[in-house]
């Protein structure tokens, strides 16, 4: 055990997260992800970054793993070529015949915490999630580091972990509980020996991004809690929902692994409020803070064009847009979820929610496998 006690900011202790985790949401949460309608994503890949025209990296709309300089990437990635750019190519991906089948009775509605990315166009593709796995792709240097820059450096960041405003310090914390898992998932998938193109865990990579750094493993806990709060708030609506895909046993057990996740007796008990929502915006400028919080993450979600490597803008957008709609049920709605339904997500918008809630959950599960790697290695030497 990491950590003791209650997670700040949050409602539940870290014993009992991992517990719950470990046993009941990561299990569930794997296999949702698996089904036909959680692991399809419609999203626009191309570069369209409105903060810098000029960056290099957004001109070659073609190049399918990542649009990074070949330079700037691993030898492995170029040789192969053809096979491992495929994998990430919307023509490799994309299933088009989804869309005549499957995803009836999911209107649109806004989110006023997004730049919204769903408006029907030539551009969007279907991406089939478990082809192009959350991993280490070579993206780092300096376009990978001007948007973690330029995240970071939103006003409403800047105290970071001192920050006194309870909104801003959340808003910091979920973003970099979100890097957390990020880098977690490079170190847990990394090509660890170019020469022959082996993949495997970096633990020396985990322990000096993530591991030694206490804080962000502990925003990471944060962000799980607060994305597992939103999921249990619009429990009734995400019951409720229709998951069709056009295989009717399929889909029925879509249903079932959502009602057992957003119902769950076990978290009801153990933790049920993970992360109180009613505490926040209670200030004097409450309505200005929210309009100015809101404003800087729909920047944040714009600068998600900006990634200059495919794969890697895949999962920032959807996570980003995950976190969004978590934004959306907490902060954007009001009053009860089954009373009158207020709740209206995209489709899209629940996929991402249960895909970024399974990333974090994985994640956590990480950290301990390879802290405990970490700990033996400590014994040896
Ligand atoms: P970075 O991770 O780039 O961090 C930059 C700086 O931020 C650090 O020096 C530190 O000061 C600070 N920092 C780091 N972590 C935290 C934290 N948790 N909390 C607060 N501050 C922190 N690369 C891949 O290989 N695969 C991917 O799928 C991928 N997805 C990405 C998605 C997005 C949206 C972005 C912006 C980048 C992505 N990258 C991905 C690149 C990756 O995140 C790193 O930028 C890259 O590996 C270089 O890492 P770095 O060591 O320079 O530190």
């Amino acid at each position: 055990q990491q950590f003791q006690g209650v997670v700040k900011d949050c409602c539940c202790d870290y014993g009992t997260v991992d517990l719950l985790n470990k046993e009941v949401l990561h299990p569930l949460l794997q296999e949702l992800v698996r089904t036909p309608f959680f692991r399809y994503y419609k999203v626009k890949l191309w570069c369209d970054c409105e903060f810098w025209p000029n960056d290099g990296m957004c001109q070659l709309r073609d190049c399918s793993v990542c649009e990074c300089p070949e330079s700037e990437f691993p030898a492995a990635f170029r040789s192969s070529g053809h096979a491992s750019c495929q994998e990430g190519t919307p023509e490799g991906a994309v299933d088009r015949t989804v869309d005549a089948k499957a995803f009836q009775g999911w209107t649109d509605s806004d989110n006023p915490w997004t730049v919204d990315d769903e408006t029907e166009s030539e551009d969007m593709t279907y991406v089939n999630l478990l082809l192009n796995p959350e991993r280490y792709t070579g993206y780092k240097g300096e376009s990978a580091r001007r948007i973690w820059d330029a995240i970071y450096a939103q006003s409403c960041f800047e105290n970071g972990e001192n920050e006194t405003c309870a909104e801003r310090r959340v808003f910091y914390r979920l973003i970099s509980g979100l890097h957390t898992s990020i880098s977690t998932h490079i170190a847990a998938d990394y090509l660890v020996d170019e020469s022959v193109n082996a993949w495997g865990k970096n633990v020396a990579l985990m322990h000096e991004r993530v591991l030694q750094h206490p804080e962000r493993v502990q925003n990471l806990y944060f962000t799980y809690l607060f994305v597992l709060r939103a999921v249990i708030k619009a429990e009734a609506y995400l019951s409720e929902a229709e998951y069709l895909t056009g295989n009717d046993s399929e889909d029925n057990l879509t249903h079932k692994l959502v009602a057992a996740l957003v119902g769950n007796e076990r978290l009801r008990t153990a933790c049920p409020i993970p992360f109180d929502e009613a505490k926040m915006w209670r200030g004097p400028d409450a309505i200005e803070l929210k309009e100015q919080l809101q404003s800087h993450f729909r920047n944040i979600s714009a600068l998600m064009d900006c990634v200059g490597c495919e794969k890697c803008r895949l999962w920032g957008k959807l996570q980003i847009s995950g976190l969004g709609t978590a934004l959306k049920i907490l902060f954007s709605l009001d009053g009860e979820t089954s009373a009158g339904n207020v709740i209206d997500l995209q489709r899209n918008e629940v996929i991402a929610l249960m895909n970024l809630l399974s990333r974090l959950s994985e994640s956590l599960e990480l950290v301990h496998e390879m802290a405990d790697v970490v700990k033996g290695h400590n014994k040896l030497s």
